[in-house]
């Protein structure tokens, strides 16, 4: 992937890292991010170990997806294996963040399955915890991928966070924060008393009313680019 293509995704990237620091998904480090090039045969992914608020274009590592093969001067995320697997599974996704937020994890530490519980998240559906497998290891992607199926959109590791997917950066991040919103959401309806999951007809008539809805939005199909995370003054926060 070459030129101006490949410096807008890298800035996108960039931008999601800034983001999950910004939301406190993140402490800097934990957690990865990665998208699929436009020629569609390889991704754009974070290195292993360097802080989110140092990243630069040059920074990031281009995988092919059908190799593996890495090209770049840093060493891929660890869980690059888990990435990989989820674009050859998925050729719908062009996006995946991976990340150990608080109450996602909490969750997933219970290893229970986050129901839909509010109208607008019907998209993202059920978050069920994935078998467990140990960090970057082959087994992980493959739990992984069990649980995220044909159509899935989120999928807690058991022990450990939470893979998102989406079809551009701009989904992914919205699901990211959601999970993790949803995540607060249930263990407090928990304590107060048990959670009342949607029914599956309503899930389904939300799902398609809010296609609908953000269709167009810079959530949308259509406007994938991330607007820019500035303070007031103009400077990154
Ligand atoms: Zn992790």
């Amino acid at each position: 992937m070459e030129g101006e293509a490949r410096v807008k995704l890298s800035q996108q990237i960039i931008e999601v890292g800034w983001r999950l620091v910004k939301s406190e998904l993140t402490d800097g480090t934990s957690g990865n991010i990665s998208a699929r090039c436009g020629d569609g045969t390889s991704v754009l992914m974070t290195p292993t170990g360097q802080d989110y608020r140092t990243l630069t274009e040059r920074d990031l590592v281009q995988v092919e997806i059908e190799s593996g093969r890495a090209t770049g001067r840093w060493k891929p995320t660890s869980e690059w294996r888990l990435h990989v697997a989820i674009y050859q599974a998925r050729p719908d996704i062009n996006a995946v963040i991976h990340h150990h937020s608080t109450w996602a994890s909490a969750v997933a530490v219970a290893r229970k399955t986050i129901p839909v519980l509010l109208d607008e998240a019907a998209d993202i559906g059920p978050i069920p915890t994935a078998t467990y497998a140990p960090s970057a290891s082959p087994e992980l992607a493959e739990v992984v991928l069990r649980e995220l199926g044909s159509c899935g959109n989120a999928v807690l590791l058991a022990n450990h966070g939470v893979v998102v997917v989406g079809r551009h950066l701009a989904e992914a991040m919205r699901r990211a924060l959601e999970v993790e919103r949803l995540a607060k959401i249930y263990i407090g309806a928990e304590i107060l008393g048990g959670a009342h999951p949607l029914e599956d007809a309503d899930v389904s008539r939300n799902r398609a009313f809010f296609e609908t809805y953000r269709a167009g939005t810079p959530d949308g199909e259509v406007a994938t680019d991330l607007p820019p995370l500035v303070d007031q003054a103009g400077a990154r926060g």
